[in-house]
């Protein structure tokens, strides 16, 4: 039988505009060989593919800036049901495009490895040290990574699973994200922020290379691009999406310890446990 695997796709507000070159260069290169079906979260009347029987559209209200990406967890909680019937499940954010073939070999977490989960290393930061990271540093939040841990930092905007390995992501990261809202706080980057907290100690997951996150306009990077981040400034006036957006301030005693324990980890990290050139 074929593999099955669902897209999740948000799209709410103004954010439609990005649907239409998403879903044709997903129908043209994403996972030739699976049976791909769409799961698109929106609030449009009407988008183009819908007649689609692998386009299946999910009623989604629109919510303020950063809730549509903060409360994504509990946005694809909706279609448990629906989901448990695929292999695997991956998200994509509205402004991804694929620009050349996506094989299984190249997208889907391996077995015999041990993976069960796919993150992609974001493109800022796959050639920096840890402390540069932009891990939450709040102890206040469930998505807090102190200075010195951690090997990778990962994109928000393009990850996924086994099914069984993503819909517990997805669990856990809404108890804990709602955990935050009820202590009033927003880790740093929001859904991105948990996924790298979540896969801190874990070792079932592939890691990609920024090809799967290639920004558009950045030529300087050493990697093919395989799935382009379309410029969102393109399409979208986002100071103004953005303007008044809730978001945690670190308290000034925070910040001190913050800024001790980065030079901390900078300074063990470059004389202590220099790596070999
Ligand atoms: N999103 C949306 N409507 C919004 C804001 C965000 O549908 O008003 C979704 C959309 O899928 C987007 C994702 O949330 O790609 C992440 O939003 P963001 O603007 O943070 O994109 P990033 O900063 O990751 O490029």
């Amino acid at each position: 039988m074929m593999t099955k695997v669902a897209a999740l796709y948000i799209a709410t507000g103004k954010y439609t505009v990005f649907w239409p070159e998403f879903y044709e260069s997903a129908e043209q290169y994403l996972l030739r060989d699976c049976e791909v079906h769409y799961f698109v979260f929106t609030d449009a009347a009407a988008l183009p593919g819908e007649e689609n029987p692998r386009v299946h559209i999910c009623p989604q209200e629109a919510y303020s800036w950063p809730f549509a990406t903060l409360r994504r967890f509990e946005i694809f909680l909706k279609q448990e049901q629906a989901l448990r019937g695929f292999d695997y499940i991956f998200f994509f954010n509205a402004n991804a495009q694929f620009m050349q073939p996506v094989t299984r070999e190249m997208l889907l977490p391996r077995a015999e490895k041990g993976e069960r989960l796919l993150v992609v290393q974001h493109p800022s930061f796959y050639a920096k040290p840890n402390y540069e990271f932009t891990y939450d540093r709040n102890p206040r939040s469930t998505a807090c990574i102190p200075y010195g841990l951690g090997k990778y930092y990962v994109c928000g905007g393009v990850n996924g699973g086994t099914t069984p390995a993503f819909l517990e992501l997805c669990r856990t990261l809404d108890k804990r994200i709602r955990r935050d809202l009820q202590h009033n706080v927003i880790a740093l980057w929001h859904d991105e922020s948990q996924i790298n907290r979540y896969i801190l100690f874990r070792h079932d997951f592939r890691v990609l290379d920024p090809s799967f996150c290639y920004p558009e306009g950045w030529d300087h990077l050493p990697f093919p691009c395989v799935v382009r981040i379309r410029s969102k400034a393109r399409y979208l006036d986002i100071p103004a999406l953005r303007k008044d957006a809730p978001e945690t301030q670190l308290s000034p005693a925070v910040q001190r310890w913050n800024h001790f324990a980065m030079r901390a980890a900078r300074w063990s990290q470059n004389h202590l446990f220099k790596k070999g050139k």
